[in-house]
C-alpha cells in the first residue's frame, strides 16, 4: 500500500514536506477483516487539528505513521459476514491505496442511482450530515428564518445554503474567499445574496447582504465573521457553531469577537456541536438529501486531484481555499 504519513508537526500552515509517501506491506486479512482498495480519499479541515500535539475530541496523529481519515474503496478480499468482495465501503483508514481493516469499522455503501461513491465523502457523508444536522437540529431553525452561513462555497457550507432555501428560509446569504465562488452562491446555488470577505469588513457587508437581520448564523470561520454575525443576529437568535477555520493555522490567540455581551441583551444562543451524535439522523438526511440531488434542487461540487502522491497538497489546497464544495483525492485507476 502506498501512505502518507506526517513527519513534522506543522507550524502555521502546512507544508509539501511535513509529510512522506511512503510503501507498507499489507497484512493479511484476518477473520472478521476486509481488504479494500481505496477509490476515493477525502481531506478534511479536523485534520489540521489533529497534526498539532495537543488533546482534542479527535488523538493527534501519530509522527512517522500513516495518518487516517475517510475513504470509499472496493473490498477486495472478504473474511466477514456480511460484506462481499466487490461491494464498497466507507471506512477510516484514508490517506493509502489500500487497507486492512475490521469489517465491523467499514459501511457498506449501496450509491444511489446517478450518484457518484465520492459524494460519501462529501455531501452524503460527514460533511453533509454536519450540514443537516446544524442547521435543522443545533440551529433549529425555522421556515421562515434568515440564515448566514460562512465558509459557504466548502462541503459543509454549501449544503447548509441550499438546506435552507428548500426548507423555505426567507433569506440565504453566504460567505466566501474569491468572486467566483461568490458568483456560483448566487448564479448556481441559489443564495439570495453572498460576498467576499476578502472585499472590506465583514459586518458592513453582512449588514448590506441582511439588512432586515439574520434568525440563524452558521458558523464554519469564527473570528471576524462571528463578530459580524453577533451583531446582525436579531433578539433570540441562533447560531450553529461548527468550525473556526480561520483559525486553524494560527499561532496567535484570536482578537473576535469582541461583541459577545450582544448575547445577554439579544437573548442569542449559540451553540458548538460535533457531528459524531447526531449521526442517527443519517438515514433520514440521506433519504431528504439524496433526494433533492436526484430531484436537481440540490447542488454539489467537487474538486477532484488525482492519485496518492498528490494527498497532502490537496489538504494545503483545502486550507487556502482551492476547493469548490468538496476536496476530494481521486485513486481510482491508479
Ligand atoms: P470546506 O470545503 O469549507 O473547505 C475549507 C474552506 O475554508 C476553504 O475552501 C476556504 O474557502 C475556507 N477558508 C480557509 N481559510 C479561511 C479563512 N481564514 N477565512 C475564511 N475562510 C477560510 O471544508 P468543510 O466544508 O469540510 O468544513 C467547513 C468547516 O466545518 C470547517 O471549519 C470544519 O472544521 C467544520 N466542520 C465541523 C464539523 C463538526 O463536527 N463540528 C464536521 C465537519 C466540518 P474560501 O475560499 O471561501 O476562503
Amino acid at each position: 500500500s502506498r501512505e502518507v504519513q506526517l513527519v513534522a508537526r506543522p507550524q502555521g500552515a502546512p507544508r509539501p514536506t511535513d509529510f512522506r509517501l511512503t510503501e507498507q506491506p499489507l497484512p493479511e486479512p484476518q477473520d472478521g477483516q476486509l481488504l479494500v482498495e481505496n477509490l476515493y480519499l477525502t481531506v478534511d479541515p479536523y485534520m489540521r487539528g489533529r497534526m498539532n500535539d495537543v488533546k482534542s475530541y479527535t488523538p493527534p496523529f501519530a509522527l512517522n505513521e500513516t495518518m487516517t481519515g475517510g475513504a470509499v474503496g472496493r473490498v477486495r478480499v472478504s473474511r466477514a459476514e456480511g460484506v462481499q468482495a466487490g461491494e464498497y465501503v466507507l471506512h477510516d483508514q484514508g490517506w493509502r491505496t489500500h487497507a486492512v481493516l475490521d469489517a465491523r469499522r467499514a459501511r457498506v455503501i449501496r450509491p444511489l442511482p446517478g450518484v457518484p461513491l465520492s459524494a460519501y465523502l462529501g455531501v452524503l457523508g460527514m460533511p453533509g450530515l454536519t450540514a443537516y444536522a446544524g442547521l435543522l437540529r443545533v440551529a433549529a431553525f425555522q421556515p421562515g428564518d434568515a440564515v448566514f452561513v460562512s465558509g459557504a462555497a466548502g462541503a459543509v457550507g454549501s449544503a447548509v445554503g441550499q438546506i435552507a432555501r428548500l426548507k423555505g428560509a426567507s433569506r440565504v446569504v453566504g460567505s466566501a474567499g474569491s468572486a467566483d465562488k461568490v458568483r456560483h452562491l448566487t448564479d448556481v446555488l441559489g443564495f439570495d445574496a453572498a460576498f467576499s470577505y476578502r472585499d472590506g469588513p465583514v459586518g458592513r457587508q453582512l449588514r448590506e447582504a441582511a439588512p432586515d437581520g439574520l434568525d440563524v448564523y452558521f458558523d464554519n470561520v469564527g473570528g471576524e465573521h462571528l463578530e459580524a454575525a453577533i451583531s446582525s443576529l436579531k433578539p433570540g437568535g441562533r447560531a450553529a457553531i461548527c468550525g473556526m477555520i480561520s483559525q486553524y493555522n494560527s499561532t496567535e490567540p484570536p482578537v473576535a469577537p469582541r461583541n459577545l455581551a450582544q448575547m445577554i441583551g439579544k437573548q442569542l444562543t449559540l451553540r458548538g456541536f460535533l457531528v459524531t451524535p447526531h449521526y442517527d439522523l443519517y438515514d433520514t438526511f440521506v433519504q431528504e438529501v439524496g433526494g433533492w440531488i436526484q430531484a436537481g434542487q440540490l447542488h454539489y461540487d467537487e474538486t477532484v486531484v488525482d492519485g496518492i502522491e498528490a494527498a497532502p497538497g490537496a489538504f494545503i489546497g483545502l486550507l487556502e481555499g482551492q476547493n469548490t464544495g468538496k476536496m476530494i483525492v481521486r485513486l481510482e485507476g491508479q
